[in-house]
């Protein structure tokens, strides 16, 4: 009777609970009772084609200079700059210059409120960042030669799309479908991607325009600890995984050393900026086999995005931004960072990637600025297309590059802040590129420094590495 009555209640207590869930469901309007997930979802994408780059055609350019000489000359009085307004709403940024004739920013207007519209006084031409690019040039297609028409406005770039129903593209495109085909795209068109398709870029940045090195502010012989101490706190964390506190207990407990763990991390994020310059400038003999993947890390309790690039032949790190996003701009700054430690761009480079469409639109970015290389995915777990198949050996050596990151990271239980990450990132990179042998490499690290070969342990290593970056920053700067 006892356990019966029991059972009974239990059941009871968990209709109960069902009921109240729901209720609350209800009343909030969404389920309340998810668990969060662990890991952010990993989907697989579908295949995003690039077409042709669309033929550009450039507008009669104007010269602001003539046009004002031409002023004088009419009116017997130079043209003035826009006189503003005091403590006015809407500025002109002092390095905008009109699209049409080139005049500087004292010549423009800043019209329609703060909708971003300029005008020139010059050459009248009314413009805005938005269709600036219209304003210099308009876009057709390669296949017909009609003028392209912007169909969506993403993010990071605009889409153009080809609608000449007689265009030579589109017309071979609709032959080449199977009688299945044609039947589901009347039913819905937008299943297949039929028609010419353009992505204009609207993200500022500069392909291989990366600014030299600056000398950190850091002063490392003003830290606390002696060089051998340093040497052995960054042996422990980084080379061996353990945390900062346990780094902290296991000086003080085997070398009687009193370093607090926040005391580690400080002096760590010093060294780290002294570091990354030599990481990031060293003259690095590569191959042109290159491999990209992202792994997460948490930052400030956010999942963040951590795209590492590779050499596949050399095991040498060449790229390591940490980003919120795994966005289009991400993707493009990692594979900036490979291309400017190139001493060239060779004739068949390419990149062998995971199949996130990223890579495809930074391909396409690169493009655009006649930097050209091959993207090729792995999709999936499986492989499912020869590309998939023969690439994959290379996508292993970087997914194990990731988990060789996430063994040596798991302990520093995330990072509190975004200098946090990228200093753990950095020391892992230094340790990784210059200071780990490698099983595949006989046993050698990546880079070779006779210096660094020299230095009887780790910790020495370590030091000589800091000395070595730091000298290399005088001759730099100097
Ligand atoms: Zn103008
Ligand atoms: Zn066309």
């Amino acid at each position: 009777m006892y356990p019966q009555i029991i059972t009974y209640l239990l059941n009871f207590i968990n209709y109960q609970e069902q009921v109240i869930r729901t209720l609350l469901t209800l009343l909030v309007g969404k389920s309340m009772f998810d668990k969060p997930l662990d890991q952010p979802v990993k989907q697989e994408y579908r295949k995003l084609q690039i077409d042709d780059l669309p033929m550009i055609e450039t507008l009669e350019k104007l010269d602001y200079r003539v046009l004002l000489a031409e002023y004088l000359e009419k009116n017997g009085k130079p043209l003035k700059p826009v006189i503003r307004r005091k403590n006015a709403k809407v500025t002109v940024p002092d390095k905008l210059c009109c699209v049409r004739c080139g005049a500087p920013s004292t010549y423009l207007y800043a019209n329609n409120g703060d909708k971003g519209q300029y005008q020139c006084k010059v050459c009248e031409c009314l413009f805005s960042n938005k269709n600036r690019f219209a304003k210099e040039a308009i876009l057709k297609c390669p296949h017909c030669h009609k003028t392209l028409e912007k169909i969506k406005e993403r993010k990071d770039f605009l889409v153009y799309k080809c609608k000449n129903n007689s265009c030579s593209f589109y017309q071979k495109n609709l032959k080449g479908m199977s009688q299945k085909d044609k039947k589901q795209f009347k039913e819905d068109p937008q299943f297949f991607k039929m028609r010419y398709i353009y992505r204009q870029f609207l993200i500022d940045f500069k392909p291989l325009s990366k600014e030299s090195p600056k000398k950190p502010k850091v002063d490392l012989s003003r830290l606390y600890v002696s060089p051998h101490t340093l040497g052995l706190i960054l042996t422990y964390h980084v080379n061996y995984g353990l945390s900062a506190r346990r780094t902290a207990a296991i000086m003080k407990d085997v070398h009687g050393v009193s370093v607090s763990h926040q005391s580690i991390l400080n002096y760590e994020n010093g060294v780290a900026l002294w570091l990354k310059p030599y990481v990031d400038y060293y003259p690095y003999d590569l191959s042109d086999q290159f491999c990209g993947d992202e792994t997460y890390i948490r930052v400030n309790g956010k999942w963040h995005y951590l795209f590492f690039f590779f050499d596949a032949v050399k095991k040498i790190i060449l790229s390591y931004p940490v980003s919120a996003n795994r966005d289009t701009v991400t993707a493009i700054r990692a594979i900036d960072e490979v291309l400017v430690k190139l001493k060239e761009i060779p004739d068949n480079l390419s990149f062998v990637v995971d199949g996130n469409p990223i890579y495809l639109l930074a391909q396409h970015f690169f493009a655009q600025n006649d930097i050209h290389f091959d993207i090729k995915q792995v999709i999936g777990l499986t492989n499912e297309d020869p590309v998939s198949t023969e690439y994959r050996p290379l996508k292993q050596i970087i997914e194990r590059l990731n988990r060789t990151f996430k063994g040596n990271y798991r302990s520093t239980h995330g990072f509190g802040s975004e200098q946090g990450s990228v200093s753990f990132v950095t020391l892992f990179v230094a340790y990784f590129n210059f200071l780990r042998p490698h099983a595949s490499l006989e046993g050698k690290v990546p880079v070779m420094i006779p210096e660094l070969e020299e230095m009887p342990h780790m910790p020495a290593r370590w030091t000589k590495l800091i000395e070595l970056s730091q000298q290399w920053i005088a001759e730099q700067s100097s």
